[in-house]
């Protein structure tokens, strides 16, 4: 199976009936690129850009981010790179930033919220990252959006870094995609407005799961309620896809579920544009996918939307699609 795997690395991603999606990989540093390559991601559909700033005792200066999104803009040679902005807090701590301890850290000041009220180390690293923008094909998206108001506060923050490195003569691409993460259940439920404002979406169903099953992703107590293929999610994951493809913009999934063997079949046929996921599972995916049809998939996701438990989910995929 490896073998026949290995021969995918230069296909594209396309289904039995001829749909293209885009196979990308997640990351956490420029070293990851070479992996990302050799499995033939098309994209890096998540930079973690966390792994910077920790691990010492000081925020990192923009130069040296500068250099770490350069490195990686450019060893990805003109194929897409979303980075996403600091996504620091609930289980990622920063000492040096001595933040108060929280009651609930997942619910608490993290990600974009800690980063619209520390703006010069949120502004740091944009101008670092439209610096490195001129060296390939940037995306940055913001982490934990919940309202409507963070993403307009958080992009005009990006527009206005831009507008002052111009007036200083630095170059920064005229095509940099503007998006956000979904993964709190109020940004499902707001992707009709949402969509209106962004470039695109990467759904982080990690962080989305938890939120709407209200299960910490970490507690093995409660994991039995962190169910990905949950109707409940499902839908979620819909209504995004839907609203995203009405107002002209694509969609993509950089939590686990993007690679996983259950789901990929449910995402293709809901019209998922882009799955992110380790770069050791993406020629495995390719291989799916290319024996999959998304026009014949699509009667049997609607069926799937209207059923009430995870298991039947479950058992339905795996008749129907020989998993397992
Ligand atoms: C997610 O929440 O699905 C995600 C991709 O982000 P992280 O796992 O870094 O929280
Ligand atoms: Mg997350």
């Amino acid at each position: 199976q490896k073998a026949e795997w290995a021969k995918l690395v230069n296909e594209r991603t396309v289904s039995a009936d001829d749909h293209h999606v885009e196979l990308a990989a997640n990351i956490g540093t420029p070293e990851d690129v070479k992996g990302v390559l050799e499995n033939g991601g098309e994209a890096v559909g998540l930079y973690r850009t966390e792994f910077l700033y920790m691990g010492r005792d000081t925020l990192p200066t923009e130069d040296e981010q500068f250099d770490a999104y350069k490195t990686v803009l450019e060893r990805m040679e003109g194929k897409p790179v979303v980075v996403r902005t600091l996504d620091i807090g609930g289980d990622k701590e920063l000492p040096y930033l001595d933040l108060p301890k929280e009651m609930n850290p997942f619910l608490g000041f993290r990600a974009i919220r800690l980063c619209l009220e520390m703006q010069d180390m949120f502004r740091t690293q944009i101008r670092a990252l439209l610096r490195a923008s001129s060296y390939g094909n940037l995306k940055v998206m913001f982490p934990m959006i919940a309202t409507v108001d963070e993403f307009r506060q958080a992009k005009a923050i990006l527009l206005e870094e831009k507008a002052k490195l111009q007036e200083q003569g630095v170059t920064v691409s005229e095509n940099i995609e503007v998006g956000m993460m979904v993964e709190i259940p109020s940004s499902a439920v707001m992707a009709d407005q949402f969509a209106k404002e962004v470039d695109f979406f990467s759904i982080g169903t990690n962080d989305l799961i938890q939120y709407t099953m209200a299960a910490d992703r970490m507690n093995e107590r409660v994991s039995y309620l962190y169910q990905p293929y949950n109707p409940a999610i499902l839908r979620l994951v819909h209504m995004v896809i839907l609203a995203a493809h009405k107002e002209g913009k694509w969609v993509g999934m950089c939590g686990e579920m993007a690679g996983d063997e259950i789901a990929i079949p449910i995402l293709l046929g809901l019209g998922l544009d882009e799955f992110s996921m380790s770069a050791s599972s993406i020629l495995k995916a390719r291989s799916q996918i290319r024996h999959l049809s998304k026009g014949e998939i699509e009667q049997h996701v609607e069926k799937i939307l209207a059923m009430s438990t995870t298991t039947e989910v479950v058992d339905y995929v795996k008749a129907t699609f020989h998993i397992g």
